[in-house]
This record gives structure tokens, sequence and C-alpha cells, in this order.
């Protein structure tokens, strides 16, 4: 008989933004599984979630400074990490991101728009980029955009179409547009480089946690008609796992949410 121990394999996962939220709840499930884990955030040291995992986890878990905002730091994380595991990385969670705050669209600061664009977009793409020799030389070769449903263009043109009578009382899709336009980019990023890559073996796709009780997914939470997430962070991420387990090169460019379910770019 066969046994599938595929999760059980001691393998190399890259988690950016992983200081708290979905990306602390990574770090803590991957390294349940006996993987070997480089957390990376803005300041590692100071995020008690992993300092405590790294008391307890030893070297299976690694500490990485990386602001996404900063390239220098980018490409110092993956020099970093390329040491610390010449034989490469199998999987990197694109996770770091920012929500800005929560208005109506037509509200949205230009400021903020920058930020929330050059996060969760650029931001995105340079640690993909910087992490790519590293990904090439792993055994799994797979990337995780974290991104959202709000970023799907076609469920909200689908919405449009279904419910003519709808105003921008729908809450869900008269906020956010700075969120939105950087989760519909980096949803473009996902399917051009899953075409550039397909022939270096990796996969990549785009995924939505969910709606999940962490610091962001709880912003809004009592303004603008908005209730509590239905989902917490050990739920999402268990479903995340199972979704990730299950990849191949052939579903490469797909957009999933936790469920395992096809999102409409
Ligand atoms: P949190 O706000 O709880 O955590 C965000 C994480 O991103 C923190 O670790 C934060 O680090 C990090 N981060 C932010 N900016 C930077 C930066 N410049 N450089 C490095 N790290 C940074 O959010 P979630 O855990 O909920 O979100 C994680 C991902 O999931 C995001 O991409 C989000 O868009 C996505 N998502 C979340 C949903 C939800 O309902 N929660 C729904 C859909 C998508 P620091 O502690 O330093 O601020």
């Amino acid at each position: 008989m066969t046994i599938n121990n595929e999760h059980n394999k001691q393998l190399v996962w890259v988690v950016s933004g992983a200081s708290r939220g979905l990306g602390l709840e990574y770090v803590v499930q991957l390294l349940q599984r006996g993987h070997r884990v480089v957390a990376t955030a803005r300041n590692p040291q100071k995020a008690q979630g992993l300092t405590s995992l790294a008391a307890k986890y030893g070297d299976a878990l690694t500490l990485v400074p990386l602001d996404v905002l900063d390239p220098a730091t980018i490409k110092a994380a993956a020099a970093s990490i390329s040491k610390a595991y010449p034989e490469g990385v199998d999987v990197l969670i694109n996770n770091a991101g920012v929500s800005g705050t929560i208005a109506r669209s037509s509200e949205q600061d230009e400021d903020e728009f920058r930020t929330i664009l050059r996060t969760n977009t650029l931001g995105a793409f340079l640690v993909l980029k910087a992490m790519l020799p590293l990904i090439k030389k792993g055994t799994k070769k797979q990337i995780v955009n974290i991104s959202s449903t709000l970023g799907s263009i076609g469920e909200e043109a689908k919405f449009l179409k279904e419910n003519p009578e709808e105003n921008n009382t729908r809450v869900m899709a008269s906020n956010a547009v700075g969120y939105r336009a950087s989760k519909a980019a980096l949803n473009a990023i996902t399917v051009a480089m899953a075409v550039d890559l397909k022939k270096d073996g990796i996969t990549v796709i785009s995924m939505c946690p969910g709606w999940v009780a962490t610091d962001m997914g709880s912003t809004a939470t009592g303004t603008l008609g908005i209730e509590a997430p239905p989902l917490e962070a050990p739920e999402s991420i268990s479903c995340q796992l199972k979704v990730i387990d299950g990849l191949t090169l052939e579903k490469s460019g797909t957009f999933f949410n936790h469920e395992g379910a096809v999102v409409p770019y």
C-alpha cells in the first residue's frame, strides 16, 4: 500500500507578512506538519508569535526581515534564504498585504491608493521575482499569491448583471476600490507569470483565503453595515493547505478560494 506522506516531507516554504494574521497561521500549521519554514516580516524579532515559534521549533523556522515596500530588503532576504537553503525553496506564500481604510470607493484617498498598490501589487511581484531562482531549484515549484475575491472583476460584473436594481448600498461592491484594484492587478500577475513560467515547471495561482477574522478582516466590522467575518484563521489556513496539496502544473494560472472552488478573474 502506498501511503501519501507528501505533507510530511521536509519541504521548504517561504511566507511573507508572517508577523500576524494569516501569514502567522500559515507558519504555525506548516511547522506542525513538519516542514521547514522561512517566515519573513518587516521586523520579525518584534513579532511575538514568531519569536515564540522560533523558541519552540529551533532550526525548522528561520526568521528573515523583509519589507515589501523596500526592494533592498527583498534582495537581502533572497540572499539570506539562498544561503540557508542552497537546495532551493519549494513553495512561496506571497501573503503580505494591506487593505487601507475601508471607505466608499468614490472616497478613496490618493496616497493610500498608491501605498496599497505598491504593497499588494508591486511588492508581491518583487518578492516573487526575487524568490524565483530559489523556486526554480526547489522540488515543488509552487507560488501562491494571496489575493481576494474583492479583486474579482468577474464576480462583480456578474452581480451587476444579475441585480440590475441594486445600487451602491451593496456594501461589498461599493467600497475599497484601491484594494480591489491591487488584487485584480495581482491576479493579472498570477496569470502572466503562470504562462511565462510553465516551461520551467512552476505553478502559480491566486488564492482567496475567505473572509477571515484577522486585524485586516475585522477592520471594517461595524462600519458601512459590515458584519463580523465568518471564518477564523486556523480554519482558513487548513483549507488553503488542502488546496495547495492538490496543486498540479495543469492548474497553474487558476484563481482558487480556500474551499478549492475556482473564482472568476
Ligand atoms: P493582517 O492585517 O492581519 O496581516 C497583514 C500582514 O501583512 C502582517 O504580517 C503585516 O506585517 C504584513 N505587511 C503589511 N505591509 C507589509 C510590508 N510593507 N512588508 C511586509 N509585510 C507587510 O491581514 P491578513 O492576515 O488578514 O491578510 C493576509 C493576506 O490575506 C493579505 O494579502 C490580504 O489582502 C489577504 N486577504 C485577507 C482576507 C481576510 O478576510 N482577512 C480576505 C482576503 C484576502 P506588519 O505586522 O509589519 O504590519
